[in-house]
């Protein structure tokens, strides 16, 4: 009987795995279409500075709203685009799409600063050859000048690039686009690397913003924190916080010396009219 069961089990897991594998096969398939029929959609979460709470910007967040899944996130697409190749068309529509937002904000003139726009790119994008000049079309043809964007790679998928693989991100960075790293903290990379690398923002991770939930903050996060923080400004590279969820965090962060933040205290990720209307609420003293 136990053995059976057993087998039943197995069973079922085979059976669920199966059904994952399908699902994410018709995903997949379902990528180009999706794309050709406008599925997908960007939420922009804002980006506010630490010491007067103004917003700055916000990062696209790219969405997909399924005709029968409904809306899906970007981890569960981006894995499968960035797997056959589509993360390159899919990347430059949101790239393109983000840019005319920001030309959009700015014409519109309701927020108080000129607003920038953090684009995430994957690392099929960073070796795609013409990065850079398409890069640059989209600037001059949304109006934007290069300080308008901020291009989010991963520490992860910078790990081990050569001067030859950095190459792209050089130039964007020396046109005057900021280059962030993202998830700053998960990755095992030696900090020296960081002087090499032509990026001028560090997006420390959310698992870093946990510990500064209660008061006092965890010691051992504030430590690693006030670290980063110091290497950082040393190395003239700002640092924004991901993942704040309260005001007591907020605080924590601010008192240690990040001058940026994003997080469900501020904003959830939302359509692209919020972001002005929250600026102005911030217009308040
Ligand atoms: P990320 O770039 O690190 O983006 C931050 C993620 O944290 C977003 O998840 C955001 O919704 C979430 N988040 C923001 N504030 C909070 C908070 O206070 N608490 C918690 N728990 N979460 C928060 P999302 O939108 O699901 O995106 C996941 C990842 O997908 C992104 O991580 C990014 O790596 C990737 N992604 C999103 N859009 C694109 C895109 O257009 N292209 C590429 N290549 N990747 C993208
Ligand atoms: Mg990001
Ligand atoms: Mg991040
Ligand atoms: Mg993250």
């Amino acid at each position: 009987r136990a053995k059976a069961a057993g087998g039943n089990r197995y069973e079922l897991a085979d059976a669920d795995c199966d059904a994952r594998a399908i699902a994410r096969h018709s995903l997949t398939n379902g990528l180009p279409a999706a794309l050709e029929n406008g599925e997908f959609f960007i939420e922009y979460q804002p980006l506010v500075r630490l010491t007067d709470g103004s917003v700055r910007g916000a990062e696209a967040l790219v969405r997909w709203l399924h005709p029968v899944h409904g809306v899906l996130g970007p981890d569960q697409f981006i894995p499968l685009a960035e797997s056959t190749g589509l993360i390159v068309p899919l990347g430059r529509w949101v790239l393109e799409e983000a840019a005319r937002q920001a030309r959009a904000w700015r014409s519109e003139g309701k927020c108080r600063a000129p607003m920038r726009v953090n684009v995430n790119l994957s690392p099929s994008q960073l070796r795609y050859p013409s990065l850079v000049a398409e890069t640059v079309a989209v600037l001059e043809n949304a109006g934007l000048p290069p300080s308008a964007l901020c291009l989010e790679v991963t520490e992860n998928a910078l790990i081990g690039a050569d001067e030859e693989e950095l190459r792209p991100l050089r130039q964007l960075a020396d046109m005057g686009v900021d280059i962030a790293l993202d998830d700053f903290g998960t990755g095992y990379s030696n900090l020296s690397y960081l002087r090499r690398l032509p990026v001028s923002t560090l997006k420390l991770d959310r698992s870093f913003t946990r510990g500064m939930q209660c008061s006092p903050a965890d010691p051992v996060d504030v430590k690693i924190v006030e670290g980063i923080v110091s290497l950082a400004h040393t190395l003239d590279l700002s640092v924004t916080v991901e993942g704040v969820e309260t005001g007591t965090q907020a605080e924590h962060l601010r008192g240690l010396g990040c001058d940026t933040a994003q997080g469900w205290y501020y904003a959830r990720p939302g359509p692209p009219e919020r972001l002005c209307a929250s600026a102005s609420a911030d217009a308040s003293p």
